[in-house]
């Protein structure tokens, strides 16, 4: 019965079960290291917590269902899950990469990666032909970010997977924009699919965690194999306040989606503003498989003003009161940030201005205020 429900009852039960030991409705936070054996071997299905901790599970549970897919697995970031990807691969293997991605995303596949044999081709994934022109005998993954991040361009994630089924290459899927409330990349195709919980599941700011969620058994196998061999693992509280956050991700994204929509209109109707980043404009290039594929349009956007520079953007973001500046986005709260100087500082300023990433972009994370005080504080920090 419960993996027929639908998604809005899948983020309180989907994978759950009250504890065995009390009832508790809620698993508690299993903080241990370890499980008494009655014989070497007689366990109850736990020996180690790198290997296997009760409360992760009940979280990794819940990440296979709200994705639709058969099996989770929960890490200590987003960029630790991206990391254990990565280890599926062997040096000499090639990578196809959406170009606008998380800067800590690009970081680790140039910094870390590419010194050990990995080959990255970044390339703007509107175009699907831009991803067959670079696929050669060694590739083995594509890697997707939709919407990306801060353009928020719409990659079709369908047409993509089927470029990557023909070739036989893994496609995973960065979902932390869209949560899994908005779109399920298993269903479209896709073989993984990535999260920094730290985002929108969590919800609330105050957890860093990373999951994966898989179809394949073989898969699922592997990437087991090197959450345990490599042991970049949640503990159980992270895990508990990201199982505790996912249980209101549907409320939560219909007020972040309803809230950024009208704030996308504020600010393409107000003459200081020269262009709106939100893939719900009709006039959006990749409008319509946004609308296809996602249920709703999010609650990330992005804008310049009308001669905007550097300083006028900085000035902008350090004037908003209730919008706080920093870095991160899905929680309750609004953030406001300069990708240039903060989240995409990382990317060569030559590589961001090609995908649009400019001095003057702001980006805004709008969180679940009232929409009224939001708006009024983009009023008077726009002047
Ligand atoms: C934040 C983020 C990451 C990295 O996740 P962490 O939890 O910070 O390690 C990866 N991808 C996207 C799209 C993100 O926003």
């Amino acid at each position: 019965m419960k993996e027929k429900l639908h998604f809005n009852s899948q983020t309180i039960h989907g994978g759950q079960h009250p504890d065995k030991a009390y009832g508790a409705v809620m698993p508690p936070i299993y903080q241990t290291s370890t499980y008494a054996q009655t014989t070497p071997g007689g366990h109850q299905g736990f020996e180690y917590s790198r290997t296997h901790n009760p409360t992760r599970k009940a979280l990794e549970n819940s990440l296979a269902s709200i994705e639709g897919g058969n099996f989770g697995f929960a890490f200590g970031s987003g960029l630790a899950a991206m990391d254990a990807v990565l280890k599926l691969l062997q040096p000499g293997d090639e990578i196809i990469s959406t170009n606008d991605l998380y800067g800590g995303s690009y970081r680790l596949f140039t910094k870390i990666f590419e010194g050990f044999g990995l080959k990255f081709h970044f390339v703007g994934m509107e175009d699907t032909a831009n991803i067959s022109r670079c696929i050669t005998s060694n590739t083995k993954l594509i890697w997707v970010e939709t919407p990306t991040n801060p353009m928020m361009n719409i990659i079709d994630i369908q047409a993509v997977a089927k470029i990557a089924k023909t070739h036989k290459i893994l496609l995973a899927v960065d979902n932390t924009f869209a949560s899994s409330y908005l779109q399920q990349p298993l269903t479209l195709g896709a073989d993984i699919v990535m999260h920094s919980a730290t985002k929108y599941l969590a919800g609330h700011s105050d957890v860093v965690l990373g999951a994966l969620v898989v179809n394949d058994t073989d898969l699922a196998e592997r990437i087991g194999f090197i959450q345990n061999a490599s042991g970049a693992i949640c503990g159980p509280m992270d895990s508990f306040l990201t199982l505790r956050g996912i249980k209101t991700l549907h409320v939560r994204m219909q007020r972040h989606c309803e809230n950024a929509r009208e704030i996308a209109h504020f600010l393409k109707n107000n003459p200081k503003i020269e262009n709106v980043f939100w893939p719900g404009f009709e006039e959006h290039p990749n409008h319509q498989i946004a609308k296809s594929q996602m249920h709703d349009f999010g609650g990330m956007l992005s804008f310049v003003t009308k001669g905007g520079d550097y300083k006028a953007a900085i000035k902008i973001v350090e004037r908003l009161q209730l919008f706080t500046l920093a870095e991160s986005l899905g929680g309750v709260e609004s953030l406001a940030g300069h990708p240039a100087s903060m989240t995409h500082a990382s990317i060569p300023k030559a590589e961001r201005e090609k995908s649009g990433v400019v001095d003057a972009l702001i980006r805004l994370s709008v969180g679940i205020e009232d929409v009224r005080d939001l708006i009024a504080d983009l009023e008077q920090a726009i002047g």
